[in-house]
């Protein structure tokens, strides 16, 4: 699918429906007085977003939306029907724009969301309306107010909020001409296309270097606050785990082993496989000492045995880890896989540790 992100669209709501000039005629009722009915409303021109829209290509290549006119006023006081609205249907991050005075008409940042980009015209009144005690025929009914008539020109600023620079001339552009950053930029844009309410970002910085992979946090952590995004961040990285995530959740052979309040699991794990990541980061404290590693190598979740698959290289290990699998255990606000979570609850440790 091509990826359009801007177009220019003329719109024109409904005129409002002619009031009628009309008087009641009926046999043995002389000199009925005026009856003639009020036009009804033009339609308005709403734009509204969608999850399902992803571009403006649509737009591209349907310039003209018009709304319906407002039925006349009939006679015998009968009101002319209110023409329907014209959607015109835009994804979530449009900006809607003036396009004769730049002036902005909306930010539409949430699906479902729309304004009225031009007002239908209201329906004239008709004679009836106007009839006094003085001027008991009028006739004269007022013509309906014209509708509003303008150029739009719909952003998708969905390149601009990931800081993807001359969004135009990059979308002609082929991957191997990116960066790997404008490439993870341009994946998260495609992802929020959509308008989702839950954004997965899997390993989204694995590969850049450390400026590029502060920018795509940044971008990320804008984008949470702006669109009131939940994130499931998934990483290797720890370190960027505490300073991204409210709740960590640490796995180890294709389960979780354990889960709480990011800032608590770095300063109190409770589980030897997160006290054994946090002891292995390296650290410039240390830097002249080896770094600790866990022994032994990780387990294929299908091969992992019937105890806790963490056993072979945990230094806490006895024997009803070999043989029964731990549960999910609720501690305080936690969650933790391990059989002697609560016994060793304090004492694993956290920080580097380094060995000689
Ligand atoms: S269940 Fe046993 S082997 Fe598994 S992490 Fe806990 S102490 Fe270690």
């Amino acid at each position: 699918m091509k990826f359009i992100d801007e177009a220019k669209i003329y719109i024109r709501a409904g005129h409002g429906g002619r009031g009628c000039v009309s008087f009641r005629r009926e046999k043995f009722v002389p000199r009925g007085g005026p009856d003639g009915g009020d036009g009804g409303k033009g339609g308005d021109v709403v734009v509204r977003t969608s999850a399902s829209a992803r571009t403006l290509l649509d737009l591209k290549y349907r310039q003209h939306h018009f709304a319906r006119h407002g039925e006349h006023g009939k006679g015998s006081n009968r009101t002319g029907a209110d023409s329907p609205d014209v959607i015109v249907v835009v994804p979530v991050g449009t900006v809607v724009k003036d396009a004769g005075t730049g002036e902005i008409i909306a930010d539409l940042t949430s699906v479902d969301q729309e304004v009225i980009a031009a007002r239908g015209g209201r329906g004239g009144q008709g004679n009836a309306k106007f009839a006094t005690a003085t001027r008991q025929a009028p006739r004269f009914a007022q013509p309906g107010e014209p509708g509003e008539e303008k150029t739009l020109l719909l952003e998708l600023k969905l390149l601009a909020d990931v800081g993807i620079p001359d969004g135009e001339e990059r979308l002609s552009a082929y991957p191997h001409q990116l960066s790997g950053g404008l490439l993870q930029r341009v994946m998260i844009a495609s992802a929020l296309a959509s308008g989702p309410t839950l954004l997965l970002a899997d390993e989204p910085t694995t590969a850049l270097d450390v400026t590029t992979q502060a920018e795509v946090m940044r971008i990320l952590a804008h984008l949470r606050r702006e669109r009131d995004l939940a994130m499931l961040f998934i990483t290797h990285n720890l370190e960027l785990a505490a300073a991204t995530c409210d709740r960590t959740a640490v796995m180890y052979a294709g389960c979780l082993v354990e889960v709480q309040q990011s800032e608590t699991l770095h300063e109190r794990p409770l589980h030897p496989y997160t006290s054994g990541l946090l002891c292995a980061r390296p650290s410039i404290d240390h830097a002249a000492r080896r770094l600790f590693v866990i022994p032994g190598r990780p387990v294929a979740a299908f091969d992992a045995g019937p105890g806790c698959a963490f056993a072979p290289r945990c230094g806490y290990a006895q024997d009803r880890c070999r043989s029964e699998k731990p549960h999910n255990m609720q501690i305080g606000d936690a969650r933790v896989a391990c059989h002697r979570a609560e016994e060793l609850q304090g004492s694993l440790a956290s920080g580097t540790a380094a060995v000689a």
